[in-house]
């Protein structure tokens, strides 16, 4: 029966977890997976989500009774306020449905399996690079597979603007175009302002159907309203959207996936119906949403005082991570290394794109036991001050070799 079945090409992100498991080495650095950690290189659950995990298991009154296929309520209004903002035109028209998703990939699921079932094979194109889940999730949902738009300039490490808006103009009007809301990933280079603008007018011109994937709100600058910038100025604009939001790295909850679809439509008298289908989606793929999370999630993001400690943790961890940026760069400049390392310190985000290639990642991978994908790209939260340096003499050995 099971003879037929092809072996799975290994995910390009979580095979470098495995690899690192297995590494007996005591120096090994993991650099691939992006999940925060502290200095001292261990997972961080956020004061503010223990506190509440304290609380709620303390508190008799609650109990895990079935959530409704498009979740808990009080999340969901309090995630789309967090997403649109207390001003949203949208929202106050009451012409976005938003249900819970199983984290930033289950929205990103159910969305494009709504495309697939009801807007028709409609072509997707994603950056060139992208995060790479976005070429699994895309066709798994029922979707030809993706296409792509250029987005990052090598040379400059920064986005190539004008690569971008022709590929946009040239797209096949109606199709779908992801873009990473803020903090792209890989690349951690994000178009500016202005840049968003000229990209919004294109969009429209173009005819084409943004799905915002918003998985660092709040994380990649630590203000929740800078880093959600972008996808307001497209949902202010009048234009029909998905957005997809994970509170995986902004709350720290990775594993309780916690996340929403948000579907902005045109007039409030779709609404019905839109939340009817996607609740009929969500049924026949996995019935209701996990609760635990979504429930803390909520309790954060509806009291002040928790909201603002919350804020205080942001800011917290996304300094460390620029504080990461700024010593791995002046360690690779100290060290030598040849070329400008500048990039380390603009990009924006979990990640940098070092501009290492294939080779050197394998080089410094089986030589340093330090692990990232081969793409170049390296979790900055994974970097402490133990470490820093030590990756900094792996990366300047490679690029020196
Ligand atoms: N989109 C992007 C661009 C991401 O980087 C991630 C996390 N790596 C996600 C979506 C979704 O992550 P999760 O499903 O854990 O929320």
């Amino acid at each position: 029966l099971f003879s037929a079945v092809p072996a799975a090409p290994p995910d390009p992100i979580l095979s470098i977890t495995a690899a690192f498991r297995a590494d007996p080495s005591p120096k090994k650095v993991n650099l691939g997976v992006g999940a925060y950690r502290t200095d001292d290189g261990l997972p961080y659950v956020l004061p503010i989500v223990r506190q509440y995990e304290r609380h709620f298991a303390n508190d008799h009154s609650l109990n895990h009774e079935y959530l409704p296929q498009d979740g808990l309520t009080h999340f969901t209004v309090h995630s789309a306020r967090l997403m649109f903002g207390k001003h949203s035109a949208p929202l106050n028209d009451n012409r976005v449905v938003t249900v819970q998703a199983l984290s930033g990939t289950g929205a990103l699921r159910i969305g494009f399996a709504f495309i697939a079932t009801f807007l028709g094979q409609r072509l997707v194109y994603v950056p060139n690079p992208t995060w790479s889940n976005h070429r699994n999730v895309v066709p798994h949902a029922g979707l030809p597979p993706t296409r792509t738009y250029r987005y990052f300039d090598a040379a400059t490490c920064a986005v190539d603007i004008d690569g971008l808006l022709a590929d946009l103009k040239a797209a096949v009007p109606g199709s779908i175009v992801i873009f990473h809301g803020c903090a792209h990933n890989p690349t951690g280079a994000d178009p500016s302002r202005e840049q968003w603008k000229q990209i919004l007018q294109v969009v429209k011109e173009a005819a084409l159907v943004p799905f915002f994937d918003n998985a660092y709100q709040g994380f990649a600058s630590g203000d929740l309203d800078t880093d959600a910038w972008s996808t307001r100025l497209f949902a202010d604009s009048g234009i029909e959207m998905f957005v997809a939001q994970s509170y995986a790295k902004n709350m720290g909850m990775y594993g309780e996936r916690v996340g929403a679809l948000n579907v902005v439509l045109s007039s409030s008298s779709s609404v019905d119906i839109v939340r009817g289908q996607l609740k009929r989606l969500i049924r026949a793929t996995y019935s209701s949403p996990p609760l635990h999370g979504a429930r803390i999630a909520a309790a954060i993001m509806s009291d002040e005082h928790a909201f603002r400690s919350w804020q205080t943790e942001l800011r917290t961890m996304s300094e460390r991570i620029r504080n990461m940026r700024t010593r791995l760069r002046d360690c690779l400049v100290a060290n030598g290394a040849p070329g400008n390392w500048d990039h380390i310190v603009k990009q924006i985000g979990m990640f940098s794109f070092t501009g290492l290639n294939a080779e050197q990642v394998r080089f410094i991978r089986s030589k340093y036991h330090v692990y990232m994908t081969l793409n170049g790209r390296i979790s900055m939260a994974g970097l402490t001050e133990a470490t820093v340096q030590y990756v900094a003499d792996a990366i300047c050995d490679a690029v020196k070799s």
